[in-house]
């Protein structure tokens, strides 16, 4: 049993619409990547995957900077990883 990013792993594309306009958001990477640019835990939320596993994942959770192409608008999403 071992737990994935489904996003590291490119098992499902992310689909979550920017709350300021619809556009539908893209994955910039893994949020470690940006800690020099960013301070990435002001705006942190929570996100279950639309058929992710639903378990207790607090420790199976995988930061993620998803950004809107339209916005030009960044924020730091936890991304449940699933249980492979
Ligand atoms: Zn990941
Ligand atoms: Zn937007």
């Amino acid at each position: 049993m071992a737990f994935e990013c489904p996003l590291c792993n490119s098992y499902t594309a992310i689909q979550l619409a920017c709350s300021t306009c619809g556009t539908n958001l893209l994955d910039q990477g893994r949020e470690a990547d940006y800690y020099d640019d960013y301070s990435p835990y002001e705006s942190i939320e929570s996100v279950r995957m639309a058929d992710g596993y639903s378990v207790d994942a607090k420790e199976h959770e995988c930061p993620h900077v998803l950004a809107c192409p339209s916005c030009m608008k960044s924020d730091v999403y936890l991304i449940e990883e699933w249980m492979i």
